[in-house]
């Protein structure tokens, strides 16, 4: 016998709370179901455990830089404390998020979900029948192809370590290794990352300011070669590495304790058994959906946060939770909801921060727009000296004619504040001169923002 719901939501995270929620409070019979613990990505192996973390490392940092200029003794970063810290944070969310659900009259299901059809499921031996699914399975590291891919260990396990090794390298330049490579070298591990292009989504200048700087901190960054393999010797990994177009069986490696990966993720749809309801998906498993967020084969089912294939949807916490929304709306109220992805700041953690918003230069010229440009290294502005903090930039982009703030990037002390401001014009449709006639509380570096436009 199968239990019936008019709604039965697959991810317990940012992607999935509202759905379940919305279509609850509306009197729809509702169940959620996670192989993992309740809560999601964000709130127990992403964003929220991590940023904990790099608070420590920021404090350590910035102490650091303080020193003869009133500041003496060093602040170092206790990894066991931290850690204990870090999970006063994340261990009471699976049973305040499954209470959450349970006191709103979603039943809850532990395992992982299976179709069996376009309007059945499978969750351990219980069948479960709905008139509407909800894809909100969020995403899993890109498998690598690599020989000994499988000594890999993932962001998740890197966020548990009770002892950080001496020596870790980072498969892969995006953000999760570059953030983590910041907080590991502040914590003293020796740190490696190796891969293609780093950053690949940030602007170019403000990148390799960055990439200069990570450098500086002693961290082995190469960024412009492919990882070829894992080995295990004599109780170490071995990474290998080839440049680009160099000799077959040329190449470099690195030893490290622990190797961790940090090249990329898709999305988490292959247990899904997607085939059997008829949910097409692109190359990568993200759900192929229209502008309502509904699968283009099976209109029961909509997809939401990592694991729907949106264009120009990044894999971002606040774009799931507004995705979420969007499908609540579409399902309660029929198709009318669509997302727009203008104006979505995404950040890089690493200390100092990096953050963007909107087109980068190129990008915009691309487009055939009619820009000007603004970019300056500023660690000489009052807000990076106060804090001693060498590593600063920006980038602006403004469209001529219409005044309008197309793209931002900022580099320094509370980048990942700042670009807040920015994102509110570009979605908001407020002008460069908008921003520059804006009283801010000074001295902030919010108050930069006329200066850079
Ligand atoms: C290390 C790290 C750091 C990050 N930092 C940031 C950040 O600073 N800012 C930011 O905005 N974003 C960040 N992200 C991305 C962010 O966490 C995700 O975009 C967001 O959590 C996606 O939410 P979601 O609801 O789509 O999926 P998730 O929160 O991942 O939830 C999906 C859930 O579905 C479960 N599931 C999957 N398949 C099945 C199945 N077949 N049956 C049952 N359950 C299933 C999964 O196990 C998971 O628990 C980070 C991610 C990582 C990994």
């Amino acid at each position: 016998m199968a239990e019936v719901f008019d709604l039965v939501v697959i991810g317990t995270g940012a992607g999935g709370s509202a759905p379940a929620y919305r279509c609850r409070r509306a009197g729809w019979r509702v169940a959620v179901v996670d192989d993992q613990p309740y809560g999601g990505t964000c709130a127990l192996r992403g964003c929220d455990p991590k940023k904990v973390l790099v608070g420590a490392a920021d404090l350590a940092d910035w102490a650091r830089r303080m020193q003869g200029l009133g500041l003496r003794g060093e602040a170092r970063i206790d990894w066991p404390a931290l850690m204990r810290f870090k999970r006063s944070f994340t261990d009471p969310v699976p049973e305040d998020r499954e209470a959450g659900f349970r006191q709103a009259g979603i039943a809850t299901y532990h395992g992982e979900a299976r179709f069996t059809g376009p309007d059945r499921l499978v969750v351990g031996g219980e069948t479960l029948e709905a008139r509407h699914v909800v894809i909100a399975a969020g995403a899993r590291p890109r498998p690598l192809g690599i020989p000994g891919e499988e000594h890999l260990v993932a962001s998740t396990d890197f966020l548990e370590l009770d002892r950080l090794p001496d020596r870790i390298a980072f498969v892969g330049a995006a953000y999760i290794s570059f953030e983590f490579a910041h907080l590991a070298r502040r914590a003293r591990a020796q740190v490696a990352v190796m891969g293609r292009g780093a950053l690949e989504r940030f602007d170019r200048d403000l990148v390799e300011r960055l990439v200069r700087h990570t450098r500086e901190l002693g961290v082995e960054l190469r960024s412009s070669v492919d990882v070829t393999g894992i080995e295990r010797v004599a109780g170490r990994y071995r990474v290998r590495f080839d440049a680009p177009g160099g000799a077959p069986g040329g190449g470099d490696t690195v030893e490290a304790d622990l190797v961790v990966h940090g090249a990329g993720r898709i999305p988490h749809t292959e247990g899904l058994r997607l085939g059997e309801a008829n949910v097409a998906t692109d190359e990568r498993g993200g759900v192929l959906v229209n502008q309502f967020l509904q699968s283009v084969s099976n209109p029961r089912v909509y997809a939401a946060g990592d694991a729907a294939s949106v264009p120009g949807a990044l894999p971002l916490t606040p774009v799931a939770g507004y995705q979420g929304g969007i499908v609540a709306s579409n399902l309660l109220n029929g198709n009318s909801r669509t997302g727009d992805y203008r104006g979505v700041p995404s950040v890089v953690f690493t200390v100092p921060p990096l953050a963007a918003v909107g087109l980068g230069e190129a990008e915009a010229r691309e487009r055939g727009m009619d820009v000007r440009v603004k970019a300056e290294d500023i660690s000489d502005w009052y807000s990076s000296r106060r804090v001693n903090e060498p590593c600063a930039m920006y980038k602006t982009v403004v469209e001529n004619g219409t005044d309008r703030i197309v793209g931002a990037h900022l580099l320094g002390p509370y980048a990942e504040e700042v670009i807040n401001l920015f994102a509110l014009a570009i979605r908001r449709d407020l002008t460069a001169t908008d921003l520059k006639h804006q009283l801010y509380a000074y001295p902030t570096s919010a108050s930069d923002v006329p200066y850079m436009l």
